[in-house]
């Protein structure tokens, strides 16, 4: 579940696969040549071609710009790192809205769930993200904001530009069968990769043994943007008896890793982003190594 890799799924007994991509932190030199560093930020004119089939979608971090002979064009990003270039391809069902400043935000997922299992992140995605639009007085820099749910994801979410990816369980739900602490972890999970379209996305660290900037940032204005949208799940309470225990129970533990530590080989970056997942984890339905 690195570099560029299959999703497979089930519907109506018929065995599918969906491609998606998981680029942090090394995983973007396995899919094209590049300077894979996260200080090393360039503009990506991506174009694709694929074995393609009538009434598949193609998603990437900008909007489409054309298709010639069967290669999808997508318009040049913004300056980025190449950790959070991302693209995905199959039979997806989708639903798309609007923010105030004319952000187009959409969440994506296989014909495997029911329309309305989409409805919910749709929701809080676009609020979100007029949210912090308001909260940083800085406009969301890109055209549109995708949310996509892949079958086989082996961490929660990921915070791609434009193309955010995650697990099927932290972004699609029913909205009349779930009960409200799930539905509080999956808006929180949300706004936490949401939070990082700007610090993480537009303002990067330099190097991996600063991704405690993106992480810790992020996982407290996950609760700062919820509980301004849902004042009354009281969301910092859930920090209080989550996320707080499991900090402080993280940091008893003898040889813990301090907060910043030297990286020079990508398996430690690794190691940085497990401990970025901890959080995750406690709350429940958390397995390191996939599902
Ligand atoms: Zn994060």
């Amino acid at each position: 579940m690195m570099g560029i890799y299959p999703s497979y799924y089930e519907v109506n007994g018929e065995k599918k696969q969906i491609i998606g991509t998981q680029f942090e932190t090394t995983f973007a030199r396995q899919a094209f040549p590049c300077v894979d560093e996260p200080e090393a930020k360039a503009t990506f004119d991506l174009a694709l071609k694929f074995d393609e089939h009538e009434g598949e979608t193609v998603l990437a971090n900008m909007p489409e710009k054309k298709v010639e002979d069967g290669v999808h064009y997508f318009d040049t990003t913004v300056k980025m790192s190449t950790y959070l270039v991302a693209f995905a391809f199959g039979e997806l069902q989708g639903k798309q809205t609007t923010t105030k400043s004319g952000v187009q935000v959409g969440v994506f997922g296989t014909k495997a769930h029911k329309a309305n299992e989409l409805d919910f992140a749709l929701d809080i995605a676009k609020r979100s993200i007029e949210f912090y639009e308001d909260f940083y007085q800085t406009p969301y820099p890109l055209p549109h904001s995708w949310q996509l749910a892949l079958p086989d994801f082996s961490a929660g979410a990921m915070e791609n530009w434009g193309l955010v990816t995650y697990r099927e369980a932290y972004l699609l739900l029913d909205p009349d069968n779930t009960a409200l602490d799930m539905k509080q972890l999956v808006a929180t999970v949300i706004s936490h990769e949401l939070a990082h379209q700007w610090f993480g996305d537009l303002v990067t660290m330099k190097w991996w043994d600063d991704l405690w900037l993106n992480e810790s940032f992020a996982n407290m204005m996950e609760y700062v943007a919820i509980d301004a949208l849902e004042p009354d799940w009281h969301i910092w309470e859930m920090f209080q008896t989550s996320d707080v225990p499991a900090a402080l129970q993280r940091d008893a533990t003898d040889g813990v890793q301090s907060v910043h530590v030297s990286v020079e080989d990508p398996a430690e970056i690794e190691l940085c982003l497990i401990a970025r997942s901890f959080t995750l984890r406690v709350r429940g339905c958390w397995s390191w190594c996939g599902h």
